[in-house]
């Protein structure tokens, strides 16, 4: 993928690491976030996903490394330039909306430098933009989560920042108004061309938000790509495993640098004859084949999960997951046949 430069750089991170104490938080991250693109970034809790974010922000002393934003250099060996002139918008979980003020004067909080009638003006632009007109004099009180949260990303998005940082900014609404949220985000930030950190533990959300994902663990990024790609072709097994559930079976490579599964022979990649390997797969990789073809496998348990259904389906050795489109749910005890769909297959060495 080519290097953002010039006018195209938006947020740099470069050689990034963090010590709490002797605890290292961040270890040597290196991302960059172009402009008008959202890269989400992807891990589970306590890896080091928020201190980065407030190192970009300089809401926390950078130790090592360089941040820069727009090409600029905003910390570095050579010293930091404070949050509020780094031009950064952010949105945190926890909106911190200001109670006293109206929602009008939350979203022109950050102006504060223009005449009233502008700050009104630009105020009201994005109170429309982000369905909140008929609100506009309302106090935060008034609203609904949801409501509140839109409110957030206004007051961030009215300064016209060249980088936003959002913090799990969707965690405490509920689902269906969550998407909806989502999509007038990106919808805001692709049209106004800002360049976007999105943090969060949320694998459905990384990949509905962002252009690429960066998936982190421990303090390091293990695999920055699309999201299509780091789904289905993941860089190791910890995020194979992050992005779903997953089938895991310990095989010896074999002659040919194939290993040989329960479902027929797969190509084991680059792994050495002889080398143990560990085959991974997604529950959608099993595919029902007709009977005398694929594996016979006893249903244990089936569940609706409304688009689809999911199967554990077991050899009487082996137990597995599988995930079919949504249908009538076969009694227990049923048998039925699998093969596998080597684009959900994945083979690593077995660590
Ligand atoms: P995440 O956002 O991925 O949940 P954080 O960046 O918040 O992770 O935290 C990374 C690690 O640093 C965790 O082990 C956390 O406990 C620790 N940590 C975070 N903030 C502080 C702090 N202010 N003081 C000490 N340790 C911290």
């Amino acid at each position: 993928m080519p290097e953002p430069k010039g006018e195209a750089a938006g947020l740099d991170l470069t050689g990034v690491s963090h010590r709490y104490g002797a605890r290292l938080a961040v270890d040597n991250v290196s991302l960059k976030v172009a402009r008008g693109e959202i890269l989400g970034l992807l891990g589970p809790s306590g890896c080091g996903k928020s201190t980065t974010l407030r190192l970009a922000a300089g809401l926390e002393d950078l130790q090592q490394g360089e941040v820069r934003i727009g090409g600029e250099v905003m910390a570095g060996p050579g010293g930091s330039v404070p949050t509020e002139q780094r031009h950064v918008g952010m949105v945190f979980q926890d909106h911190a909306l200001f109670p006293h003020l109206s929602v009008a004067d939350n979203i022109a909080f950050g102006l504060g430098r223009l005449p009233a009638a502008e700050r009104r003006q630009r105020a009201e632009y994005w109170a429309g933009r982000l369905g909140l007109a008929a609100h506009i004099d309302s106090y935060p009180h008034r609203l609904s989560g949801g409501e509140q949260q839109r409110v957030a990303l206004a007051r961030a998005m009215a300064p016209e920042p060249r980088v936003m940082l959002l913090d799990e900014p969707f965690s405490s609404l509920d689902s269906r108004l969550r998407d909806q949220i989502r999509d007038q985000t990106v919808e805001v930030l692709k049209q106004a061309g800002t360049a976007t950190l999105l943090v969060t533990h949320d694998p459905e959300e990384a990949m509905r938000m962002g252009d690429r994902i960066a998936i982190m663990q421990a303090g390091r990024i293990e695999q920055v790509d699309s999201p299509d790609r780091v789904y289905a072709a993941p860089a190791t097994p910890f995020v194979a495993r992050f992005l779903s559930e997953t089938n895991e079976i310990r095989l010896r490579v074999t002659a040919g640098g194939r290993v040989e599964s329960p479902f027929g022979a797969l190509p084991a990649g680059a792994l050495p004859e002889g080398s143990e390997a560990l085959l991974m797969f997604r529950p959608e990789a099993l595919q029902e084949r007709e009977t005398g073809h694929g594996l016979a496998l006893k249903v244990e348990r089936a569940t609706a999960l409304g688009a689809y259904r999911r199967l554990e389906v077991s050899t009487g050795m082996l137990r597995f997951a599988a995930r079919l489109p949504a249908g009538p749910l076969p009694p227990t005890g049923t048998v039925l046949h699998f093969g596998l769909n080597p684009d959900f297959c994945f083979v690593f060495p077995a660590a």
